[in-house]
């Protein structure tokens, strides 16, 4: 692929791409081998909420793929450390899994379970996939933003694919909550929101045009990365078969990949 030598910074996305599920895919190790040894910068951006960074590097691991802690952006950790840079030790209820609960407990906040009616005065309230959740958890997040909260979403996945079929995801959640309090959270961090590659983006050094995204979701890696302004490449091992999402040919230009490729391994064929 000849647009891989005017790039310096790859962001890939990881189920779909990478792997499928719990199987890698084949070759991709040493895709990824290949493009360090061609002092390209690697980076792994994933929209989970549910998965604490921690456990995101044992998934590497067990496929089988070297990659460092400072290389791996995840929507949960990335939520934590951007509500902890506004504001250090805010009072933060947590609607979501003990990953993500994890991650606002190691970022300094003031973590708060939601099973509540009354909450306290709260800073935020962050939104990710809570397989917990109750009338009375989402009682008191309404209760927290209407008393003046900021609304944090980790992503708005509607759904998340798991072994046995679909599972309502943090974007379902935050639906919900939307809904309520009638407005869209305030910040959405993962993919289609921008904050998870741009905190990616500044931890490299590189600009968004140096940098081309990987992923298999035109509406969310395709979708963040065009409108960073960054290069966009589609792969078809995953959620697309390379057609717009409403299954017609033409792309709308916020989806538009920039390249579309079977699979990883046309990066470096
Ligand atoms: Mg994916």
């Amino acid at each position: 692929m000849r647009f891989v030598d005017e790039v310096k910074g790859f962001l890939f996305d990881l189920d779909g791409v990478l792997w499928l599920g719990d199987q890698p895919i084949p070759g991709v190790a040493e895709v990824l081998r290949r493009l360090r040894a061609a002092d390209k910068k690697l980076m792994f951006v994933s929209n989970t909420s549910s998965r604490s960074k921690a456990k995101c590097l044992e998934v590497f691991e067990r496929m089988g793929m070297a990659v460092q802690p400072d290389e791996v952006f995840v929507a949960s950790e990335c939520a934590a450390r951007y509500i902890a840079a506004k504001r250090p030790g805010a009072v933060t209820y947590v609607l979501g899994s003990p990953g993500l609960f994890d991650e606002a407990v190691r970022a300094g906040l003031d973590a708060r379970d939601p099973s509540t009616r009354q909450p306290d005065r709260a800073d935020f309230v962050l939104v990710g996939k809570d397989n917990d959740l109750t009338f009375t958890r989402l009682t008191c997040a309404l209760r927290a933003l209407k008393a003046g909260a900021e609304f944090i979403a980790v992503n708005c996945d509607p759904t998340v694919p798991v072994a046995d079929g679909l599972e309502p995801g943090a974007g379902a959640v935050a639906a919900a909550i939307s809904v309520m309090v009638g407005r869209d959270p305030d910040v959405v961090v993962g993919k289609p929101g921008t904050l998870l590659l741009e905190m990616a983006l500044k931890s490299s050094g590189l600009s968004a045009s140096e940098c081309a995204i990987v992923g298999d979701t035109p509406e969310s890696d395709i979708a963040a990365g065009n409108a960073l302004g960054m290069r966009t490449v589609l792969v078809l091992t995953g959620n697309s078969d390379g057609n717009s999402p409403d299954g017609s040919c033409e792309f709308p230009d916020a989806l538009k990949p920039d390249h579309i490729i079977e699979s990883v391994l046309d990066l470096m064929p």
